[in-house]
């Protein structure tokens, strides 16, 4: 009994250590897709926003790229549960678990929830030199090229993927998809005319529809948007996708088992990046909207994505759009 007692006591006093000492070194935050893309976009402003309420220590993005995010959720599933190694995912957490059923970690008990970060619509864009310039003209073209139109995504179970397998369904149109390790190489090939199609975050399409390097079709939101690249796009369900709307929230996360004081710390970084000028004018302006209120707390955060894990699941079942 007595020795029990020492042993608590012994890991009480290493829980404080944790909390006082930490940060202790750089933190990483794990983008599980391409470098140039707009998780890793929102990576990056972020790790710049939590700089300072993290007393000034080290923020660096990994991009651990490959197989729709789950190589690197699953890398910070596996990591030393110290803080140091955190991941920013989106929807795909909630709908991985349905999309791809041999995922190598659990979504709900790997992970210590560290707060929600962003809500960001997509946008259905095509190659520049697509022939149809409204939504109603692709439908047309895709029904006139019937097993030859083709669709990037970032991999099986990203929210491209999602989006596309969505759209294909809402259109009975079944398309080649081409997987890329995030929608930053997909652009690159859709620019260049290699891919017909994809569907992607406003944060990466906004500034390519601007400049006319791709052709915009429609949001995924209930109701237009409002920003500047955007603002002229319908949204897919007015422009005949009756009641579509996919909207790719993101958030935080570190491995299970880190320190209660730890995830508290984080927490509360958290919460004073997402306050951030700086962070709310780069991310608001490409169309996202930034996470207040309780979906902030780590309780919330849990719940919300327990909640979309039980939404999502049986709209792709219905849909029979399973990866695998
Ligand atoms: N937009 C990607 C997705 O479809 C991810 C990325 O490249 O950031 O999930």
């Amino acid at each position: 009994m007595k020795k029990l007692a020492l042993i608590s006591v012994g890991l009480l006093a290493v829980v404080h250590a944790h909390a006082q000492t930490f940060p202790s070194k750089t933190i990483t935050i794990v983008v599980p897709f391409a470098a140039g893309g707009p998780t890793d976009r929102s990576a990056r402003d972020l790790a710049e926003a939590l700089r300072k309420p993290l007393g000034g220590v080290t923020v660096v993005v990994d991009n651990v790229a490959g197989a729709g995010g789950s190589i690197g959720a699953n890398k910070v599933a596996k990591a030393a549960p110290d803080g140091h190694t955190l991941l920013l995912h989106h929807i795909g957490m909630a709908t991985m678990p349905t999309l791809v059923r041999n995922i190598p970690f659990k979504v709900e008990s790997d992970f210590e929830y560290l707060g929600m970060v962003s809500d960001v619509p997509m946008t259905l864009i095509g190659r520049p030199t697509l022939p149809a310039k409204n939504f109603k003209d692709l439908t047309a073209w895709i029904g006139q090229n019937k097993g030859k139109v083709n669709l990037g995504n970032a991999g099986v179970g990203s929210a491209s993927h999602l989006c596309g397998l969505l759209i294909q369904n809402a259109l009975q149109a079944d398309m080649t998809t081409v997987p890329y390790k995030g929608t930053a190489p997909a652009m690159t090939d859709l620019i260049g005319g290699q891919i017909d199609l994809m569907c992607d975050q406003t944060t990466n399409t906004s500034s390519h529809i601007e400049a006319g390097k791709v052709i915009g079709y429609g949001v995924t939101t209930a109701k237009p948007l409002t920003t500047a690249a955007l603002k002229d796009l319908p949204t897919l369900s007015d422009a005949g996708l009756k009641g579509f709307e996919v909207v790719v929230w993101q958030g935080l996360y570190a491995p299970k088992g880190t320190p209660t004081e730890v995830v508290v710390k984080l927490n509360s970084a958290l919460k004073a990046a997402l306050k951030d000028a700086d962070f709310i004018k780069k991310q608001e302006g490409l169309g996202a909207i930034v996470v207040t209120g309780k979906r902030l707390d780590v309780d919330e955060h849990k719940k919300f994505v327990a909640a979309e894990i039980a939404r999502w699941s049986p709209v792709i079942k219905a849909a029979g759009v399973y990866a695998d």
